[in-house]
């Protein structure tokens, strides 16, 4: 093949490329359409793929390079790197999603902090800019990378979910970025010196896992999101740096929509952008809950929520996170089925940070097949559960909590919650009296109209079921 149609075709690819990635984009915001949007994605990056290494190949042959040596390098990291991601994507449950894309996001960011450090040490064409350009994608990277970290082990538990909160924690955020930018001036006017790019690299390590840290359970949603626009900044970075306009326009297609997905949680959460982004800002409040008295709780059993929900013609079903972990959308799904077959008005309120990822409760009720018409948002349902006979709360903790709305020193104050409590029943689906994520009791339990029904949801649904 001659040259200027192997460049000429990897031009064409990476348009179509990058066309399908707005494609995909589109049709991922919404549920009907987020299979074909996930196809156009996966189509996308196969031909980037394809038109990436060609263009290597072009260049190795034409400086001379040996081009099965290069054909070996390139498959042996792909063909591996390649298989373990298909291991983890096929072994991985629903409920380790959140943090198998943490992790994923901590790989963008190391491939950054290499891509940076590996353009330093080539002869530099385009000074200043350049320079510019690698300790920015360090910076990003090396922040995205530690960042991504700390979130996976506070999404998998390893760690606790409390903030870190440090003494002068801000103090020392502000510092961080200061000194960078000096390290910045240094390092572009000493024609990049390693001193300056190696200590900007260890701050910024430092930085991205203070910030992740010194951020609660609660406003752990924007921080996800937000670390997936880090890494796609990340990326746009390394675009630069190796001069790949597709990576560029990935890289900001990724970071703009991951900022935007940021702001939606904020809104959603009624929180500040910046005073999340800035490390926990204004979660001074205190856990006073913890060592209040509620009260008693009462308990149920199947049997007699099977006679409630039989005597009851409106239903809401609030399912949370430990409906993922129990798998307990299958059953959930018969018996909304059995109980609109009897004539019930049945229908789902879906909290926008419930579970652990954005649209988590969505993906499973569509899993199991349950219509999208009944599925509504918080804002939808919120003013109708006065007039609602029971509500049954399915593993939702935090998302159901009226601490979040009448008690302004919890750490989850002003964050909207499905008020679940105006209905005539509510009834709990959970195993024990503990926590939500958010690390605070939920005085819900112990209300008037709440009873619980204790053990893993997805069979205790499936005892009402046989009750019913
Ligand atoms: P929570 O995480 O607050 O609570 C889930 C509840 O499910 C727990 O109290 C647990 O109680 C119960 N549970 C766990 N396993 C089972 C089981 N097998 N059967 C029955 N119950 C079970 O859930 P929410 O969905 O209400 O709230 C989500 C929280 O996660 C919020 O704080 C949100 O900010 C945070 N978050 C959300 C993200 C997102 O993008 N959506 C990302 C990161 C964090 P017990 O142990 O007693 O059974």
């Amino acid at each position: 093949m001659s040259a200027p149609n192997v460049v000429g075709l990897a031009s064409a690819a990476y348009i179509v490329a990058a066309l399908l990635f707005v494609a995909s984009l589109a049709g991922l915001s919404r549920h009907e359409t987020a299979k074909s949007g996930n196809t156009f994605g996966m189509i996308g990056m196969g031909l980037a793929l394809i038109a990436t290494v060609g263009l290597v190949l072009r260049s190795v042959d034409d400086t001379g390079g040996s081009t099965p040596l290069a054909v070996v390098l390139i498959l042996v990291p792909m063909v591996a790197g390649g298989a373990v991601g298909v291991w983890r994507a096929l072994r991985v449950e629903m409920t380790g999603m959140p943090q198998l894309i943490a992790m994923l996001h901590s790989f963008v960011g190391l491939a950054a902090v290499l891509v940076g450090y590996s353009s330093w040490l080539e002869p530099l064409e385009n000074g200043a800019v350049h320079l510019v350009e690698v300790f920015l994608g360090v910076f990003i990277g090396a922040v995205t990378l530690t960042g991504s970290v700390v979130a996976f082990l506070k999404l998998s538990a390893r760690i606790p979910s409390k903030p870190l909160m440090l003494p002068a924690r801000h103090l020392m955020n502000l510092v961080a970025l200061i000194v960078t930018v000096a390290l910045l001036v240094w390092f572009v006017t000493s024609d990049g010196s390693a001193a300056a790019l190696l200590l900007m690299t260890a701050i910024a390590l430092v930085f991205g896992w203070h910030l992740v840290a010194s951020i609660g359970g609660g406003d752990m949603p924007v921080v996800v999101s937000m670390l997936n626009s880090y890494s796609g900044w990340a990326a746009a970075a390394a675009g630069f740096m190796l001069g790949n306009d597709l990576l560029i326009v990935t890289g900001a297609l990724v970071g703009s929509s991951g900022a935007y997905l940021s702001y939606i949680m904020c809104q959603a959460m009624n929180r500040s952008f910046v005073s999340v982004i800035a490390g926990g800002f204004g979660s001074g409040a205190v856990a006073s809950s913890d060592d209040t008295d509620y009260g008693e709780h009462r308990e149920t059993s199947a049997a007699d929520v099977a006679d409630l929900l039989r005597e009851a013609s409106s239903v809401v079903i609030t399912p949370g996170y430990g409906m993922a972990v129990a798998q307990a959308q299958y059953p959930v799904a018969d018996l909304t089925r059995r109980l609109r077959e009897r004539g019930i008005d049945v229908r789902f309120g879906i909290h926008p940070v419930a579970g652990r990822l954005p649209g988590h409760m969505n993906v499973l009720l569509a899993e199991a097949k349950v219509p999208y018409d009944i599925v509504l948002e918080m804002d939808e349902v919120n003013d109708d559960f006065p007039a609602t006979d029971v509500v049954l709360v399915i593993g939702a903790n935090d998302t159901v909590n009226p601490a979040a709305a009448e008690d302004p020193t919890s750490p989850i104050a002003g964050m909207p919650v499905l008020q679940v409590w105006n209905a005539k029943d509510v009834v709990v689906f959970k195993r024990s009296m503990a926590a939500g994520y958010a690390g605070v009791q939920n005085p819900l339990f112990f209300r008037e109209n709440s009873q619980m029904l204790f053990g893993d949801a997805k069979e205790r649904v499936e005892d009402i079921i046989k009750a019913l």
